[in-house]
């Protein structure tokens, strides 16, 4: 099954000149859905790891139903203001301004290991960022994995030496 053949590209989204990776045609297929998390889930089966994180908000999407699966905590990553308790935050670049992702100070203890899971890498700023704010909580980011990844952005440069798995590559 060649997952490419279900992700829409929309032309300039969300502005002119990006071609964006639409994953809502994939996920409109409970088949095709199921054999892609299945297919995150066997991609990382050689990590060890306590809790998955996912990134608001179709990083949900992938880490949720992989945690189901694997029985492992899940985690929620997101925007300012959303998580109800103490959170500890981190402040990342964008080509133009910043922004800022929050996760529950309680969330991962000291020592815990992590994977991450997103629905696409592109330049590697979100990851990035989120794996300063795990470790700056003293735990261990093991991996990560995506549905897709846009190579020639060369994010795995930006990132360092992680384990990265793509299911998809551009
Ligand atoms: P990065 O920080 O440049 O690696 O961008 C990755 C983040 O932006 C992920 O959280 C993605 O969900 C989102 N993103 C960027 N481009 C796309 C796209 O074409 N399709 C879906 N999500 C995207």
């Amino acid at each position: 099954m060649d997952l490419k053949n279900y992700i829409r590209e929309v032309q300039d989204f969300p502005k002119e000149g990006i071609g964006f990776k639409d994953i809502t045609t994939l996920l409109n297929n409970g088949e095709v859905f199921k054999k892609t998390i299945d297919m995150c889930v066997e991609n990382v089966s050689e990590f060890d790891f306590d809790v998955i994180v996912g990134p608001e908000a179709r990083g949900f999407i992938v880490a949720a139903p992989m945690s189901y699966a694997l029985s492992k905590s899940f985690v929620p990553i997101r925007k300012p203001g959303k998580l109800p308790s103490e959170t500890v935050s981190i402040e990342y670049e964008l080509e133009y301004g910043v922004d800022k992702l929050e996760i529950h100070k309680d969330a991962i203890k000291k020592g815990q290991k992590v994977l991450i899971a997103d629905d696409l890498l592109a330049t590697g700023g979100t990851v990035n960022a989120i794996v300063k704010l795990i470790e700056s909580m003293g735990a261990e980011v093991v991996g990560m994995v995506f549905i897709m990844e846009l190579s020639f952005l060369n994010a795995r440069d930006l990132i360092g030496d992680y384990n990265i798995k793509s299911l998809i590559k551009y």
